[in-house]
């Protein structure tokens, strides 16, 4: 590996997303190669300035004002609804689902075809008497 090969992939050694055959390649490049190896280096200080900086700054960040209020409103209202829970061993799409629903339709629809008929019988036994 010469420095020109080497170097479009110093940004992903540097982050440790180069591995096996080619890190060693790499690795060997660099112990006889002083410019990369001063390359690499640099980026690794770049690479820490900037998260130093990322760090400060997230340690330093203040939130809005307002952002406790509107935090515990929300828990507030989060705390007055109710929760739904369905039971792991009978998930609710298994009671409105495939066979099983078919299945209740049908004895619903049979159960309504039975009272309107003996509603009919009633109604025609009354008329009659
Ligand atoms: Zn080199």
């Amino acid at each position: 590996m010469n420095c020109r090969d080497l170097r479009p992939l110093l940004a992903r050694y540097v982050d440790g997303e180069v591995e096996g055959y080619e890190q060693t390649l790499i690795q060997q490049h660099l112990m006889s190669c002083k410019t990369c190896a001063a390359a690499v280096s640099e980026l690794k200080m770049a690479r820490q300035r900037v998260q130093r900086e990322i760090k400060n700054w997230a340690a330093s960040a203040v939130p809005p004002a307002t952002a406790r209020e509107r935090l515990l409103a929300k828990l507030a209202a989060e705390k007055d609804t109710p929760v739904q829970t369905v039971r792991p061993d009978k998930p609710f799409s298994k009671h409105f689902s495939g066979a099983a629903l078919l299945t209740r339709m049908i004895w619903v629809g049979l159960l309504v075809i039975i009272i309107i008929a003996a509603l009919i019988f009633i109604l025609s036994m009354s008329k009659a008497s």
